[in-house]
């Protein structure tokens, strides 16, 4: 995909924290050599070009050389450790491995008994053996020509719910959620004065890689790039942006520093959140702070963006705790488990068919079978339900779902009753093994900073507002919850640990 109209090549396109200046001029040649020293590879049609690299502009030339010269992309985790790396490596089998140079010794020996080719090393700070290489290469090219249906990148899943699988993503996936977004956001056209997108988020998955880069590029937006979310350095750009996106933690970060004022989101346009879900406190106190409306979108590796709550007043209000309304051109449904669609404001299983809907997990064409039905529906996995105005509420996702004596629980809605008691700071419920039921809720809760919680007070408080089988049976005060690197509480860690 290119950046569809630049201003004028010579405009600023990327200001890094680094104080580093990026035209429009420099991404088009840079990405020209890049894409000019993957050509001269001669790889193979379809090659994957696997990247471990820290987050650096010069990642994102990456990228975009990668499609510019026809490959397929594949980020990989920066926190990713020698086993995930032999997983990923070994299962998507790229003919082009780039890492760092710190990392170079065992990611080398690794790619290359996967048979890879090449290995390239990029660091941070613009060294490294790839910039070397494409120094030497001319800074015209011409693009690759690709249909819709060809691969452009393979997105491995968090692994929140156990082995992370690569999602196929097509040129058609990535441009037709883009140009969606790009309208039903009100990116800034450059009549406009066009929008300045501070961006923080790792570049390894579609939140930071897609979402928020296409929106900028397509747009012609300038982007001010930080290397690390650092909660102190996104107030002090903000200042000068106009979008911002972020994952709830980063969220909840920015808002424990008191210099986050009004006064500094003054020419803000939108806040964005997803991939996990953002807590109504965290809503309310952005609000009440800065004045503005998060605004909570959702989706996921295998589809990009899915459903998003209104950008404009008149195409409804933002509402927390929802993640707002199907995206043009994406059709959502809620079917129960025998594949009936569901009444407005049940639960039920999410489906979703579009044209940003992925071609299949890679190398796993059984998984890809299962998780599509005979119409043509992708099951996300995440179960929720649709109100009559349209809005989406996720409750949580079909593997978290406890079955206690022959009742479904929903985790999200026991955690939105833990998260409202006094000196909760937010909660997770897992289901484990129990004699009788099946299936008990075991509630793990963090207290805010300086509150002593007692776990026996927590559960006489939810057997005075919920029916008994909801309750959870056991309740545990830990000091964080587990996460995995995108912010997202690991539920399975959980349920092994409180499994007796
Ligand atoms: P895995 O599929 O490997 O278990 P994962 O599903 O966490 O991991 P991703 O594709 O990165 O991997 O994340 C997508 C999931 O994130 C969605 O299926 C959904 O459960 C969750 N998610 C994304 N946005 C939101 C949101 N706004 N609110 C609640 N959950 C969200
Ligand atoms: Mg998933």
């Amino acid at each position: 995909m290119r950046a569809a109209f630049p201003p004028n090549l010579d405009a600023l396109a990327i200001e890094t924290d680094t104080g580093l200046l990026y035209s429009w001029r420099d991404l088009e040649r840079a990405t020209a050599m890049l894409a000019n020293l993957l050509g001269s590879l001669d790889l193979p049609a379809g090659a994957r070009i696997a990247v471990q690299v820290e987050k650096s502009v010069e990642a994102l030339l990456l990228y975009l050389a990668t499609l510019r010269a026809g490959f397929v992309f594949l980020p990989l985790n920066t926190a990713y450790q020698s086993a995930e790396m032999a997983y990923f490596i070994g299962n998507a089998e790229p003919a082009v491995v780039v890492c760092t140079d710190r990392n170079f010794g065992w990611i080398s020996q690794l790619a290359f008994k996967a048979g890879t080719q090449h290995v390239f090393t990029l660091n941070e700070n613009r060294t490294g053996s790839l910039l070397a290489r494409a120094a030497a290469q001319p800074d015209q090219h011409e693009v690759a020509f690709k249909h819709a249906d060809e691969l452009a990148a393979i997105i491995y899943t968090s692994g929140t719910t156990g082995r992370s699988k690569g999602a196929m993503l097509t040129h058609g996936n990535l441009l037709s959620n883009a140009q969606v977004l790009k309208s039903y956001w009100g990116w800034r056209s450059l009549d406009e004065g066009g929008d300045v997108l501070l961006h923080a988020l790792p570049i390894f998955h579609v939140h930071g890689l897609f979402v928020a880069i296409h929106g900028a590029l397509l747009s012609g937006s300038q982007m001010i790039w930080l290397n690390q979310f650092d909660p102190k350095t996104v107030i002090k750009k903000l200042p000068e942006a106009t979008v911002f996106m972020g994952v709830p933690t980063l969220y909840v970060r920015l808002l424990a520093e008191p210099g986050l004022t009004r006064e500094v989101a003054r020419h803000m346009r939108l806040f964005i959140s997803g991939s996990a879900p953002l807590l109504i406190e965290t809503f309310k106190a952005w609000q009440e702070r800065t004045g503005h409306t998060i605004l909570e979108r959702y989706g996921m590796s295998e589809t990009a963006m899915i459903t998003s709550n209104p950008y404009r007043e008149s195409e409804g209000a933002r509402r927390g705790g929802t993640v707002g309304l199907p995206l043009p051109g994406v059709s959502l449904r809620v079917q129960d488990d025998a594949g009936e669609n569901v009444a407005a404001g049940e639960i039920g299983n999410i489906e979703v068919m579009g044209p940003n809907v992925f071609k299949g997990y890679w190398h796993m064409p059984e998984k890809t079978a299962e998780e599509f039905t005979l119409d043509g529906f992708f099951k996300t996995g995440d179960v929720g339900k649709i109100d009559a105005q349209g809005y989406v509420t996720i409750v949580g996702r079909s593997k978290d779902l406890v079955i206690s004596g022959g009742y479904n629980v929903y985790p999200a809605e026991v955690e939105g009753y833990i998260n409202e008691l006094p000196g909760v700071a937010e909660s997770a419920v897992v289901g484990v093994p129990h004699a009788d039921f099946g299936e008990v809720g075991v509630a793990v809760v963090v207290a805010k900073p300086g509150v002593a919680l007692e776990s026996a007070r927590i559960l006489v408080s939810l057997k005075a507002t919920l029916a008994n089988f909801k309750v959870p049976k056991q309740c545990f005060v830990v000091d964080a919850l587990p996460r995995n690197s995108m912010g997202k509480v690991q539920k399975n860690v959980l349920r092994e640990q409180y499994s007796a």
